[in-house]
């Protein structure tokens, strides 16, 4: 199965995914080759989650000092860190299935599987198979030149992927 697309992005983390998507809105058919979750360490492992433990600890500690500032709390206050594990799980859930959303919005092709640089031009794996062309550009004297993807044409040739792609 081959598929042709004018820009293949290798990795859908917040790099990826926002090249995907500007590339999109300029026209360009584009695919994300990922091995395991769009959005990359900032959702699944990074940012939001460390960023949804962190709130759950400042509620806490808010209430811990909140006589201090006049607000009466009655009983005892409790972390039940199981409750901030299923919250920080939530939102990276629900960050997740948006971000799907946004790439199929975008008509952005994910292509589920290991990818791997074999040239300047080319990358490839048992998941993955891809031949592109570029052409260098200088826009001006001063700037460095550009490398411009043409013509990407990603090839799938391991069954995993139609498993994995149908899953997400
Ligand atoms: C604990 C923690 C907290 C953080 N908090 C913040 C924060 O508050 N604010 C902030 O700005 N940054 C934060 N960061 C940093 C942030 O996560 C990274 O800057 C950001 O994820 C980088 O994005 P990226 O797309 O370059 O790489 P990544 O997010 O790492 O994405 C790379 C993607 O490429 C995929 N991939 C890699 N190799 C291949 C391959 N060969 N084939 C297919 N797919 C591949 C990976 O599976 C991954 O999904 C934090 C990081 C950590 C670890």
């Amino acid at each position: 199965m081959a598929i042709e697309v004018d820009v293949a992005i290798l990795g859908g983390g917040p790099g990826g995914y926002t090249a995907a998507i500007r590339a999109a809105q300029e026209g360009k058919r584009v695919a994300i080759v990922e091995m395991d979750k769009l959005g990359g360490t900032c959702l699944h492992r990074g940012c939001i989650p460390s960023k949804a433990m962190l709130r759950s600890a400042e509620v806490y500690a808010g209430l811990l000092e909140a006589e201090q500032f006049g607000v009466k709390v009655d009983g005892s206050v409790a972390l039940d860190f199981r409750r901030v594990l299923a919250r920080r799980e939530e939102t990276v859930r629900q960050l997740h299935n948006g971000l799907q959303h946004l790439m199929k919005k975008h008509g952005i092709q994910m292509i589920y599987g290991k990818g791997r640089v074999i040239g300047p031009s080319i990358f490839r794996r048992a998941a993955a198979r891809s031949q592109s062309k570029w052409r260098t550009e200088r826009r001006n004297p001063l700037s460095p030149p550009i490398l411009l993807l043409r013509r990407v044409r990603v090839r799938v040739s391991c069954p995993v992927w139609k498993r994995t792609a149908n899953a997400f």
